[in-house]
């Protein structure tokens, strides 16, 4: 998962990325980057592991003059985390500069990369994102533009992407529109973010979502959209409502917050239970429980307090410190759960690990009943899209039974929201999204021996 931001021609386009990079924080805490340029045939970056208020000051904002800008928040779901790995990802060929910067995962990126290695290609980084700058310098076509296009039809998998060159900023969606992209204007100038939330921060104007499939080409002569692949039917995650997103992002048609709230709704409807308090696991549970507290008429009360000065756990690519990490952010209230019956509402269940630790915290500090309640259904299949759940042998509901996991929880009762509700909560959930995290159907087809090539790339090293 990543963040990705862009500005074109505006005269703190640099100070802009960053505030927007600012916003988009929570997809990606690992490293971040900016690349910039004033159109003078200098490309300037500015990549760094950690966070992007301790990587970016003053000085280095200076540094980094232009007035066109993208930016890239990572944490990583392909490649290790190291500083190589970090975006935007900019070189300089034959046609000039080009940077990158990439949501997404390329589900072919290591047959190409074989490939391109044995016809010479020296590779920089471990990333999938790469791949498509060899495939642009490879291109016989003129413009940036030409040789992208050339370069999409041969990926596939998932990206939203900002290409920056001395003269353009182009802005991509794949044709499934896995990951979010909005347009937006500021001022004269054209914005591009992952989210909406970004664009509420520099008090930028929505446009719209950058389409599925569509290429957006912005120059000092306004802007062009293209739509050169095949049409297929749009395949928006669905684990960007339940959990990454920002809830005051508008996405997809829908506020997440709304959607979340939707689905703690119908979780209510349909895994009632007599209880005396809804309470959330912060943050990422919040906006289901008070979903659940209002369709279940059950107060909902803050019985677990969340250190912010700690990341998110999961997002830590080693398990030791993940481990560590669901100890070091939650801490319950005591005078709120002791004697008390809960339902526990979180978003998701991964590995089991937090809601084992929460559970065992709210029986110590006196909780008479605990039940869990998921807005979500089992996380059983690998995302192949961008979120990082690479293995199956990760996720504890691709080989053990709610029952099995209730017990090793230590939870009272533990029920997940169905597939069809979460369908039924969200705008055409028949149709619309992509649920293969869930139901194992991935939209594009790929046979198994690839996925476990691809995996390759996945492997932190
Ligand atoms: P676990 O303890 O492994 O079951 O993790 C569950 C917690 O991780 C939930 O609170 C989720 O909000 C969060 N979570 C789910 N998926 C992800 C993800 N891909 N990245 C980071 N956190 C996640």
């Amino acid at each position: 998962m990543c963040g990705i931001f862009g500005i074109f021609n505006y005269k703190d386009a640099t100070n802009i990325a960053y505030l927007g990079l600012h916003a988009l924080q929570h997809r990606g805490q690992e490293s971040a980057g900016i690349a910039s340029t004033d159109g003078d045939s200098v490309m300037r970056f500015h990549r760094q592991m950690g966070l992007v208020s301790d990587i970016f000051n003053e000085e280095v904002l200076k540094h980094l003059k232009g007035n066109s800008a993208i930016g890239h928040v990572r944490y990583s779901t392909a490649g290790s985390s190291n500083i190589n790995n970090a975006q935007p990802l900019v070189v300089e060929y034959s046609k000039g500069h080009i940077a990158v910067a990439h949501n997404g995962n390329l589900t072919n990126a290591k047959i190409i990369k074989d490939e391109l290695e044995k016809y010479g290609s020296i590779f920089q980084s471990s990333t999938d994102t790469e791949v498509i700058i060899h495939l642009v310098a490879l291109s016989h076509e003129n413009s940036t533009l030409d040789r992208l296009i050339s370069a999409l039809r041969r990926v596939e998998g998932s990206y939203s992407l900002l290409v920056l060159t001395d003269r353009e900023l182009i802005a991509m969606r794949d044709p499934y529109g896995f990951r979010p992209l909005v347009l937006g204007m500021l001022k004269d100038s054209y914005v591009v973010s992952s989210e909406t939330c970004a664009f509420d921060l520099i008090e930028a104007e929505y446009l719209r979502e950058v389409e599925p499939g569509e290429i957006i080409h912005i120059t000092q002569d306004g802007i062009k959209s293209y739509a050169p692949f095949k049409k297929v039917n749009r395949k928006h995650c669905i684990f960007e409502y339940i959990y990454f997103a920002r809830p005051d992002s508008f996405m997809f048609g829908e506020t997440v917050y709304t959607v979340r709230k939707a689905l703690g709704r119908q979780l209510a409807q349909d895994t009632f239970v007599e209880a005396d308090m809804v309470i959330p696991i912060p943050d990422s549970g919040i906006s289901a429980a008070i979903g659940y507290s209002q369709e279940a008429n059950i107060p909902f009360e803050l019985g677990l307090i969340r250190n912010h000065y700690v990341g998110r756990t999961f997002i830590e690519p080693k398990e030791s410190i993940r481990h560590f990490g669901v100890k070091l952010k939650l801490n319950a209230v005591h005078d709120v759960v002791k004697g008390k019956r809960i339902v526990v509402i979180d978003d998701s269940i991964v590995r089991a690990t937090t809601g084992r630790k929460i559970i065992k915290m709210l029986r110590q500090y006196g909780a008479k009943e605990v039940h869990f309640r998921v807005s979500s259904p089992p996380t059983q299949y690998p995302c192949f899209y961008g979120i990082d759940t690479p293995s199956r042998g990760e996720l504890i509901a691709s080989s053990h039974t709610s029952e099995e996991i209730n017990q090793y929880m230590g939870s009272d009762t533990l029920q997940y929201l169905s597939i069809e509700g979460m369908k039924k909560a969200v705008k055409n959930g028949d149709y619309t999204y992509c649920d293969a995290c869930f139901t194992g159907a991935y939209p594009s087809k790929f046979p198994w021996n690839m996925q476990l090539e691809q995996m390759e790339l996945f492997v932190k090293r």
